[in-house]
């Protein structure tokens, strides 16, 4: 399930926007104002923010930029602004889109869906932009914003599945990251229970990456818990 933060001070709008995203399975936050947006970004994590610039106590740009300081987590901006000005400084603020009010509810739900999955499913969910974006080990290097992986100064080709495995593993490095949590990420909530997955495209991964697939160094397993990357 994606969290989706509101920062608006419209309770009518505010109250249409809890109950279209709930409908359709998100997580919702609500925040009437800029200084609780950002205690509550914090403290959840959203997998993306429903952004107002009118806001009681600061300009929605100022909140923005805020986020901005430590999460890609999409931002659609929401406004009554409708000059250009305002839009471009919106985006080159860091926002990912931007709807003029009003706007059609179906609308809204597209752009956020696209928004979602520009970013991917685990960016939102480990907060990887915080890890450095080129992760080293003996064997192999992987480059996390040009999405490569280079072994024995070789590309190695990944299926978007194998990639979105290890990129959750390599943003949590030296932790257990539970079946549960993997299996979640990458092939939905409905699949928790299907730990074969995970057997099939960690050995993958292994054959790929590790110069001893049977002995891995780097993409351990914590047997009926899940798995552990170490550089
Ligand atoms: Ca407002």
């Amino acid at each position: 399930m994606s969290r989706v933060l509101v920062v608006e001070d419209d309770p009518q709008l505010v109250r249409a926007l809890v109950i279209n995203l709930q409908a359709r399975q998100y997580g919702v936050d609500a925040a009437p104002d800029g200084t609780s947006a950002l205690r509550l970004a914090a403290e959840h994590r959203p997998d993306a923010v429903l952004l107002d610039l009118g806001l009681p106590d600061m300009d929605g740009l100022d909140v923005l930029k805020g986020l901005r300081t430590w999460t890609g987590a999409p931002v659609l901006v929401i406004s009554a602004r409708r000059g250009s000005p305002e839009k471009i400084a919106a985006l080159e603020a860091g926002a990912d889109d931007y709807l003029t009010k009003p706007f059609s509810m179906d609308e809204l739900i597209a752009r956020l869906r696209a928004a979602l999955r520009r970013t991917g499913p685990t960016s939102g969910t480990f907060g990887c932009r915080q890890e450095p974006a080129v992760v080293e080990t003996g064997e192999f290097t992987v480059d996390l914003l040009a999405k490569r992986v280079r072994r024995a100064g070789r590309d190695v080709r990944l299926t978007p599945t194998e990639w979105q495995l290890l990129e959750i593993l390599i943003c949590n490095p030296g932790r257990l990251v539970s079946q549960r949590r993997l299996l979640g990420d990458v092939w939905g909530p409905g699949h928790s229970k299907n730990s074969n997955y995970l057997r099939v495209y960690m050995a993958q991964l292994r054959r790929k990456l590790e110069p001893d697939p049977a002995h891995p160094r780097h993409l351990i397993t914590e047997p009926g818990m899940g798995y552990r990357f170490e550089a």
